[in-house]
Parts: structure tokens; C-alpha cells; sequence
């Protein structure tokens, strides 16, 4: 069968207005399939004329049927969507999987997630009530809750699924109109969810989906008069030119960038508990993940039994294509791999210690991005190592003595996403939690990407507005004050 005919419709065209068009210039870009290096489709090549159209579809959507839903409505209609990407999780893992190089078995947890975000809006989008607020005499003061408008959302290739219902489904609850602009390697699932969206009721115009160059597309979404709120996920270089872009509309933009995530092991920590976490979110979606945990903080005591035994746990990891469902997956591109080992080549020439590697297995496609995961021991803090977003599958382990230079250490980049601690001592894990600069912190657990119902957001280079949980309810919607004099 054709990508064509598993899809249901042609992804070298824009959705817009409940409708598959052609895009104005009727260019197209390659679609690679990281796994193989091979060019697998075309996708649209969105630019300023598609965003304007999508962008007039939106706000004819907020003056139209959409604009009058009740909260009631908007919360079914959500439902039923995470009700039909369940029924189509099979096709969502497969398609994911296929476009990121993300091993089966993590791009079937993402359309779970997907799913379970519509869920979790859908139940939501009635329950955000306003207040009343004691005033004057002969005054009855309250507030609504009133959608932005238009909401523009840019999204990165590395969870498409997941960002996709952390910030389009917040923004339909409270009743926006959505342009979507995926990433241009991988938004095959953007496209589907539309196709979804749409067989649930959700009115034409309420979504749009503009792939296309974030030079272009990006570019005009964030510079287009008629967006009222700009969400973006990527680099931070990305998000700050989309900061600026954003500022000469005065619009707000919620930012959510990368991370360089800490877990600290005290000596008193339950190691076996610990070792799954310590790992896994580092090679997670091959470590292309902005809350992966890059750094491995350990307290002197148990510094060498801790980087033995993720070193044993690195030596068992394969890598191969995303088909086959090992543990690691390829990177996403050429350009990706070369950045990644551009940083291990740095570790062979600065002499530090590569404690461990995993193996990409016979017969992984030769022209597949694939890069060996890495665990590199003794690191010193200050290095680029355990300084820059590598977001590949590489750690850095980190020897530390005292909870105060545990703490130092962690807050010492430029990024707080998010960091794990892993003690027995519950006063230590209380002023942890207080002292570590990051917008989620994690003990005894670490959740990178998970947490539908869990605020997430950066602090410092990582960004700024939360999204997922209730929290991202009130960052896509602004608050009214009515007040009333009656006498
Ligand atoms: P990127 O910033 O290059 O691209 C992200 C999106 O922005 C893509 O859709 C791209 O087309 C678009 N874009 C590019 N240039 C643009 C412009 N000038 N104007 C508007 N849009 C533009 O990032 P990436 O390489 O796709 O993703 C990797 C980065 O994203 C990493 O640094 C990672 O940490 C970060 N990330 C953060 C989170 C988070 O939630 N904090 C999640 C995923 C990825």
C-alpha cells in the first residue's frame, strides 16, 4: 500500500480550513526516513501564503461555529479525538516511528500519550471556572476565562505526538484556533491527527497544518499580525529569534527549549531503584529528548559502583533501525550524528574516561544515522561535556563530595528543565526540591517527557510558561475582570 493510501490523504499538501490544498507555491520537500537514510515522500513546503490562509481559517473558525462551542462541547469533542487516536495508535507508532527513527515500541507510548492528552483536556475544558472578587459597595466583580484567539504552535521533530497534545489540546479546550507548523523532518503525525481531529467533529478551521522550512513557514507564523499567542518548542537560538518576532506583534509566546538535566545519587540513595532511571533517560528517544538527563551527578562513596553498573547496562544497549525495537534508535539526521560525534571526538582528544558504549547491531542500514550510545565517567563540571545540549545518547557521569556542591553543580548551565535526586533522607530530598533552579524536580523517580497531568516548563535558557496539567489551561487563555455597579 502506498503512504498515500495508509495515510488517507496526500502529506505533500497543507490542511487548512478542514481541507487538503496544495500549498500556494506547489513546492514540496523530501521526507527521509532516519533509519535508512532514504528519501521516503514528500512533504509540503509551507510557506507565507499558507500561513495566512490557515491563519484567516482560524479566526473565520473563532467568528464561526468553533467560536461558539461551549466548554461542554469543546471537552467532548476533545474526548473523541483521544478516543480515535487510540483506535489509530498502531498507524500513529508506525508512522512516528518511521519519521523519527524512534524504536516502536517508545512511538507507540507517544500516540498513547497523544491520546491520553485529548483525555485529559477533553475532561478539563469545563472545569477552569473564573472567580468572584469582594469589591466595593454596589459592585459585583468577576472574572472569565477567555480564549487568545489564534494560537500559533511550532513543534520540533523529536516528540511531535506529545507536543502536539500538550499544546494543541490546551489550546482547543479553552476554545483557540489553532496553526500548527511541524517540524519539516518529521510531521507525518501532525498531518494524521488533523485527519483524526476532523473524523472526531472538530470544526474546519479550528486546526491547520502548515508543514513546511521554519525559515519560511516558522517564520511567518511568528511574524503574522493575526496570531494572538505563540507557543514554540526547539533550540533555544530558534526560541529567542521567535521571542523577537513574536514582541514586534506584542504577542506572549510560551518557550520550551533544551535542557542539560541533572540526576544526583546521594550515597544513601537505593541504587537498584535508581539504575533504570539513570539510564533510560539518557538514551530515551536516543537522548534527543529536552528533559533527557545528561548528567549523572554521583557522591563520592558510591561514585565507582554506580558508573560500573550503568556502564553494564550501556555495554547491553543495541542500536539499530526504529523497526526493529531495540533500545536505541538513529538520530534523526546526518546533521544530527555529525553534531553528536563531533562531542565524543572531543572526549577521545580531551582524554576522558568513555567508561562504556553500546553497539549499533549487523546489518543496521549503512546509511541510517546511528551513533553508538556513550557513558563518559569522571567529568569535570565546567566542561563542555557537562555544559552543552548534546542531544544525542551520551552522559556524563560527575563525582561530587557535598550536598551544597551537588546543588552548585546542578544549577551551574545555563538550563533548568528538569533534575532527579535520589536520597533516602527525607530533609535532604525537601531542600533539594527547594534549591535546585529547574521548573520540575523528580525524587526518587525521573520522568523525562512523561506527566501529561504535570506542569513542565524551564527556567534560564530552558524558557519560560508551563504547559501540560491544568497549568497550561491558563497560559492559553487570558483573564477578563467584569466589574459591575448596581447600586
Ligand atoms: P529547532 O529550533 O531547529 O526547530 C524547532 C521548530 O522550529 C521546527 O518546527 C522548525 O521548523 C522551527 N523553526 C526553525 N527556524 C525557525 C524560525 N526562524 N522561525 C520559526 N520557526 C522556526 O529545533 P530542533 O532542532 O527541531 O529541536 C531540537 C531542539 O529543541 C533541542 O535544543 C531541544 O532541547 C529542543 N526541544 C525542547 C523541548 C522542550 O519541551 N523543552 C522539546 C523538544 C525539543
Amino acid at each position: 500500500m502506498s503512504l498515500n493510501d495508509r495515510l488517507g490523504f496526500d502529506p505533500a499538501k497543507v490542511f487548512i480550513n478542514g481541507a487538503w490544498v496544495a500549498p500556494e507555491s506547489g513546492e514540496t520537500l523530501a521526507l527521509e526516513n532516519p533509519s535508512t537514510g532514504e528519501v521516503v515522500g514528500n512533504i509540503a513546503r509551507g510557506a507565507e501564503r499558507d500561513i495566512d490562509n490557515a491563519v484567516s481559517a482560524a479566526q473565520s473558525a473563532l467568528d464561526g461555529i468553533w467560536g461558539r462551542k461551549t466548554a461542554l462541547e469543546r471537552g467532548r469533542i476533545l474526548t473523541r479525538i483521544g478516543e480515535l487516536v487510540l483506535e489509530n495508535v498502531d498507524l500513529l507508532a508506525e508512522l512516528e516511528a518511521a519519521d523519527v527513527g524512534k524504536p516502536l515500541t517508545q512511538a507507540r507510548n507517544d500516540a498513547v500519550a497523544l491520546a491520553r492528552y485529548m483525555e485529559f483536556y477533553g475532561g478539563a475544558a469545563d472545569k477552569i471556572h473564573g472567580e468572584t472578587i469582594p469589591y466595593l459597595d454596589g459592585y459585583t466583580v468577576y472574572t472569565l476565562r477567555e480564549p487568545h484567539g489564534v494560537t500559533g504552535h511550532i513543534v520540533p521533530w523529536n516528540y511531535p505526538m506529545q507536543i502536539i497534545g500538550r499544546s494543541v489540546g490546551a489550546a482547543l479546550a479553552m476554545g483557540n484556533a489553532a496553526v500548527l507548523k511541524p517540524a519539516e523532518e518529521a510531521c507525518l503525525t501532525a498531518l494524521t491527527f488533523a485527519r483524526i481531529a476532523h473524523e472526531a467533529g472538530l470544526p474546519e478551521g479550528a486546526l491547520n497544518v502548515v508543514p513546511g522550512l521554519g525559515e519560511e513557514a516558522g517564520a511567518a507564523l511568528t511574524a503574522h499580525p493575526g496570531v494572538n499567542h505563540i507557543s514554540f518548542t526547539g533550540s533555544v537560538g530558534v526560541g529567542s529569534l521567535v521571542q523577537s518576532s513574536a514582541a514586534r506583534n506584542v504577542v506572549p509566546v510560551t518557550l520550551e527549549l533544551g535542557g542539560k538535566s541533572p540526576q544526583i545519587v546521594f550515597d544513601d540513595a537505593d541504587i537498584d531503584k535508581a539504575l533504570p532511571f539513570l539510564v533510560n533517560a539518557g538514551i530515551q528517544n536516543a537522548g534527543q529528548t529536552c528533559s533527557a538527563s545528561s548528567r549523572i551527578l554521583v557522591q563520592k562513596a558510591v561514585y565507582e559502583d554506580v558508573v560500573a553498573r550503568m556502564a553494564e547496562r550501556y555495554r547491553a544497549l543495541r542500536v539499530g533501525p526504529a523497526a526493529d525495537d531495540l533500545e536505541v534508535g538513529p538520530l534523526i539526521s546526518a546533521r544530527q550524528k555529525e553534531i553528536v560525534s563531533g562531542f565524543l571526538d572531543m572526549a577521545v582528544s580531551d582524554n576522558l574516561d568513555i567508561a562504556a558504549q553500546g553497539a549499533v547491531v549487523k546489518g543496521a542500514p549503512e546509511n541510517g544515522h546511528y551513533v553508538a550510545p556513550a557513558l563518559i565517567a569522571g567529568v569535570k563540571p565546567d566542561h563542555a561535556l557537562a555544559q552543552d545540549e548534546i542531544f544525542g545518547p551520551v552522559q556524563v557521569v560527575i563525582p561530587f563530595d557535598t550536598e551544597e556542591e551537588a546543588v552548585s553543580i546542578a544549577n551551574g548551565t545555563d538550563y533548568g528543565l528538569v533534575a532527579g535526586v535520589w536520597t533516602r533522607d527525607g530533609a535532604r530530598q525537601m531542600r533539594l526540591a527547594r534549591a535546585i533552579r529547574t521548573g520540575q524536580v523528580f525524587i526518587n523517580n525521573y520522568g523525562a517527557g512523561g506527566g501529561v497531568e504535570l506542569p513542565f516548563g524551564g527556567i534560564g535558557k530552558s524558557g519560560h510558561g508551563r504547559e501540560k496539567g491544568f497549568e497550561a489551561l491558563y497560559g492559553f487563555s487570558v483573564l477578563k475582570t467584569v466589574a459591575a455597579h448596581h447600586g
